[in-house]
């Protein structure tokens, strides 16, 4: 379960305030296989190192690489050129993807870069961070739905015009197309890919090869290292129109203005054949054949879940004086808060066997993940994750469990398999950085940020600005108290 924080309080995870557990019989202790911690990568998941060549990615795993990364941002020209290739962008998805960093870290680094006065020099950065909080909390809140599309298709045509696999020449990068075959070859090897070239490359696969939007998303998972179904669904989603009013296109025009030409100098189609090379209304009417969803189509989202949705999770419990402490994908690293509060308690990481293999996750990305497990101090095992970490407690004597909360539905299921065999599950809430006065509106990012705002730069909340009109007409009613 490699997830990020949930703030949502959900009665499955049981963060109940009883303080110590007086009474609580010790269970008899039960053996316990040696822990993995230590055992290199390669010998844990032999099959995926030999079918896979690329074994590291482009960020080494752990907190202090992830501290190393933080002091090199530069979150001012940021602002200013995030949205070409080699704008300065920070690479730190990674580590906020696995917990390394929290957002509220990342954000108080970003503040450091502008006057105290001028905290707009890194307004860009921080309502990028503000990206990352949206979709979590929308996981949070809407679970495996991220996987079906939520609105049908803006482009005339049915779900079912979408092919279901991945074609084979994107995945050997021989589409003929020199910047798509770039980005394949990127991605697979170093797990790493800018912001626009993912929403090109998503672009291309649901629009240009009429691929559904979930076979790039697997794709994408298996060798981003940030790779999230909240982030990576959300946005891709967002791209295919399945969430959002029209599909999301782009040109060569549009490629050369933030790449230059370093894919078309060497393209063999650049001076003809180019799939790129048109306008945006010349390639609308190439690959749609309207600008509505075709009739019948139905999406999976009643938008009414992602209205009042509540921002603050369940306050801290008090620490337990017998708890053993799960740490999972989504908090790697050593200010965790259960750790924290449960000094010297023995803890453990469970490498999740179903999920590597439903995501075929890569070589690179378990490196990523086992150099951050390796500087955390835990007895580390794998498998089936409540019963291993049942195991575990049990070995230990103990009926209670700390771990820190996860948007992921396999999270949920995971505290409830623990509960059902009789373990009390206690969920020490992470940093907020999101915080409202009011309930959030998580329809659309804009009117989460008017409420969260103020906090993400770390001020006390405050009421929403008043949406900005749209017309002239909308601007004179507001102005007369109309709207
Ligand atoms: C199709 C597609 C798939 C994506 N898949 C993922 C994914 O699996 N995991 C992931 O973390 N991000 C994903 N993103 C969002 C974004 O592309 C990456 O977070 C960003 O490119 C990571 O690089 P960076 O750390 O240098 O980002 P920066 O530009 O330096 O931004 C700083 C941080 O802000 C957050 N952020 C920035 N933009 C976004 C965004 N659009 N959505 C969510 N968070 C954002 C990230 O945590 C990022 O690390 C995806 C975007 C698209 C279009």
């Amino acid at each position: 379960m490699f997830s990020t924080v949930c703030l949502r309080p959900r009665p499955l995870f049981s963060a109940r305030r009883d303080g110590r557990l007086r009474g609580v019989s010790k269970l008899p202790a039960a053996p316990l296989p040696p822990s993995l911690q230590g055992v290199p990568a390669a010998q844990l998941f032999p099959e995926v190192f030999a079918r896979d060549p690329h074994h590291q990615g482009f960020a080494r795993g752990g907190r202090s690489a992830a501290q190393d990364a933080l002091g090199q941002i530069d979150p001012v020209t940021y602002g200013r050129d995030r949205s070409h290739l080699d704008g300065h962008v920070s690479r730190l998805s990674p580590y906020l993807r696995h917990g390394v960093l929290t957002l509220n870290e990342v954000r108080d680094a970003a503040l450091a870069h502008a006057p105290k006065t001028a905290p707009s020099r890194v307004w860009k950065y921080v309502n990028e961070l503000s990206w990352h909080d949206y979709f979590t909390r929308v996981y949070a809140e809407i679970g495996e739905l991220v996987w079906q599309d939520l609105h049908p298709y803006q482009t005339g045509l049915p779900a079912s015009a979408y092919a279901r696999d991945l074609p084979a020449d994107l995945s050997a990068a021989e589409t003929g197309a020199a910047c798509i075959d770039a980005w394949s070859r990127e991605l697979q090897e170093s797990g790493y890919l800018h912001n626009h070239v993912r929403m090109w490359l998503a672009s291309y696969l649901v629009h240009h090869r009429r691929v559904w939007w979930q076979a790039g998303a697997a794709w994408f998972l298996t060798h981003l290292l940030d790779g999230d179904p909240a982030s990576n669904n959300l946005n891709r989603q967002w791209v295919a129109s399945t969430w959002r009013a029209y599909p999301s296109l782009w040109n060569r025009g549009n490629l050369t203005k933030y790449a230059g030409e370093r894919y078309c100098a060497a393209c063999p189609l650049a001076q003809g054949g180019c799939p790129f090379d048109a306008t945006y209304a010349a390639l609308s009417q190439r690959l749609f054949t309207a600008k509505k969803a075709a009739p019948g189509e139905t999406g999976a989202l009643d938008p009414a879940r992602l209205q009042a949705v509540p921002w603050e999770g369940p306050p801290a419990p008090e620490a337990l004086e017998h708890a053993v402490v799960w740490v999972h994908g989504d908090r790697l690293s050593p200010t965790h808060e259960a750790l924290v509060s449960h000094p010297g308690r023995p803890a453990v990481f469970v490498w999740d066997d179903e999920l590597l293999r439903r995501w075929a996750v890569s070589a690179k990305r378990q490196t990523f993940i086992h150099e951050c497990v390796q500087e955390l101090p835990v007895h580390v095992l794998r498998g089936e994750v409540a019963a291993e970490v049942e195991r575990f407690a049990r070995a230990h004597g103990v009926r209670a469990v700390a771990t820190t909360p996860s948007p992921s539905p396999r999270f949920a299921a995971t505290v409830a398999a623990l509960e059902k065999a009789g373990l009390q599950v206690q969920v020490w809430p992470g940093p907020v950085f999101g915080a409202s006065l009011t309930p959030l509106d998580l329809r659309v990012h804009a009117d989460y940020w008017r409420q969260v705002s103020a906090s993400a730069f770390g001020k006390a909340p405050a009421p929403p600005k008043a949406k900005r009109p749209r017309t002239r007409k909308a601007a004179s009613a507001q102005a007369k108290g109309g709207a």
